[in-house]
């Protein structure tokens, strides 16, 4: 793929980029691994003032940053804002906590003293999504760099200029000279990158077959990874749940950044009691949204980030067409227009057991489905190779407990929609990855967890 900014909203090819040739991505590496040997040793305070200096540069500059953000993926522009807010939180957040995440911890053994310290690994390789394409880097690069680790970002193809953005905060922040770079080169670099001595360990956010190929070439070196991948999130409605307030929050919840968001709910699994209605509800909300020019203050859905993208969608939409399901809205592109629009889309009645009901809908695209019970809709939700969220509604608190403990999912949340927070960890199981960001945990996968025993 190149590395190129095209505008999705008009498919106008706007700025190319060379990737980097071996020997500047050399050069990279060598700087990242000189800049360790000196970072490392950097104070918690002096990383915390540089970090918060980053939120302050991040906080003062977003308009300029989500116009890059907007243009070069297609997020619509008030989203793109507040994501750059939010990477100002994770900032501030980790340059409050980590201290106290990385601070030594005493054991009570028999040696005279012993303790965990937690250590730095080195330069860290973060190759990331182009979906939230500052607040994937922000939420490793805060973490990792108040650890005392070094980044390198291989910044998904399609936002070059975003990556650059980034690069640059983090070194006006005032980060010594390589604490962060980014690497411009495309995905067929990466396995090399593992190889190379000075990486000491990888987190990847992005699709099955990038977290498959990343893990193994890390495997080859016995390298530690992260893998945050799809997910095929449920939406679980249940009889006694507020109902306005969940189609409300499932129009959000489906919506979000156009629809492709890792956390998205993407199948709507409705007790029958309540499923007319919930339809009905869910339908006039989906037909309500402004579908349109990104840069618009009042747009809600923005295009799809890349064609591929779309024509992807269409194609999952057209087979699931094929297996039984019904269209009540939406399922087709938008050819009245350039660039790469997808209407709001309800699809009901897919056969649960059909392989596409199994498959991540990147877009907005809401699958709905009727179960008869909570036994039905707990066996439905986890009926997925995926298992990264869950949103489930219902007022019944035996019915709560049941579906936080019996859902196979790295979070629940209960009458809410799924979101990333700076003090929860986040990640999934199954095939949605491994290991945590974010919080305390999301610290802790970069860092050597040192025994120490004092006689
Ligand atoms: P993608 O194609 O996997 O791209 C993600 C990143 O991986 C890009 O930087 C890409 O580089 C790189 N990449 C692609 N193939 C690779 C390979 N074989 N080896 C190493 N790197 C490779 O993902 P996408 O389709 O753009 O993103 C959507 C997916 O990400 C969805 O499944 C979504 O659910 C998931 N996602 C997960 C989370 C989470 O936190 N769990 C968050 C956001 C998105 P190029 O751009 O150069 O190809």
């Amino acid at each position: 793929m190149a590395i190129a900014t095209i505008n999705p909203a008009t498919g106008e090819m706007l700025k190319t980029f060379e990737p980097l040739n071996d020997s500047e991505i050399a050069s990279k590496l060598d700087l990242a691994g000189q800049a360790f040997v000196q970072y490392r040793r950097t104070s918690f305070s002096e990383r915390s003032q540089w970090l918060q200096q980053a939120a302050t540069i991040l906080q003062q500059e977003k308009a300029d940053f989500a116009k890059i953000m907007t243009l070069e993926m297609g997020k619509p522009l008030k989203a793109a804002i507040a994501e750059v807010e939010k990477c100002a939180l994770v900032c501030n957040y980790y340059a409050e906590y980590a201290p106290s995440f990385l601070a030594d911890v005493d054991v009570k053994t028999d040696a005279s003293h012993s303790f965990v310290r937690y250590q730095p690994l080195g330069v860290i390789l973060a190759v990331m999504p182009w979906n939230f394409p500052f607040w994937q880097v922000f939420r490793f690069a805060a973490p990792a760099l108040m650890a005392g680790n070094v980044g390198l970002l291989k910044h998904a193809s399609n936002v070059p200029q975003c990556a650059l953005a980034i690069e640059d905060i983090i070194h006006r922040a005032g980060f010594p000279q390589g604490a962060f770079q980014t690497l411009l080169i495309g995905a067929a670099k990466v396995a090399d990158l593992m190889a190379d001595e000075r990486v000491k360990a990888a987190t990847l956010t992005g699709s099955e077959p990038a977290g498959a190929s990343l893990a193994a070439a890390a495997g080859q070196q016995i390298k530690k990874t992260v893998l945050e991948l799809g997910g095929s999130d449920p939406f679980i409605v249940l009889p006694s749940a507020d109902l306005e307030v969940a189609v409300v929050t499932a129009t959000t919840a489906r919506m979000l950044n156009s629809g492709q968001s890792c956390i998205a709910a993407k199948r709507f699994i409705v007790a029958e009691a309540i499923a007319d209605k919930f339809e009905k509800l869910l339908l006039n909300k989906f037909l309500a949204l402004k579908v349109g020019d990104p840069m618009q203050p009042d747009t809600d859905l923005g295009p799809l980030a890349t064609p591929d993208i779309l024509q992807d969608l269409n194609q999952q939409v057209q087979t699931a067409v094929n297996s039984g399901g019904k269209v009540l809205t939406g399922g087709h592109p938008l050819s009245d227009r350039p660039g790469n629009f997808y209407p709001p889309t309800i699809i009901t009645d897919i056969p649960p057991n059909s392989a596409i009901a199994q498959e991540e809908f990147f877009g907005p695209v809401a699958l709905l489905f009727r179960v008869p019970d909570i036994d039905a809709a707990i066996k439905l939700a986890n009926a997925t190779p995926f298992g990264l969220g869950a949103s489930a509604w219902t007022t019944n608190d035996q019915e709560r407990d049941r579906l936080i403990t019996e859902i196979d999912a790295g979070a629940v949340f209960i009458n809410s929609m799924v979101k990333s927070d700076p003090r929860l960890p986040f990640g999934g199981i199954k095939r949605s990855g491994y290991g945590r960001e974010l919080s305390i945990q999301g610290i802790h996968e970069f860092v050597n967890v040192k025994t120490v025993w004092v006689n």
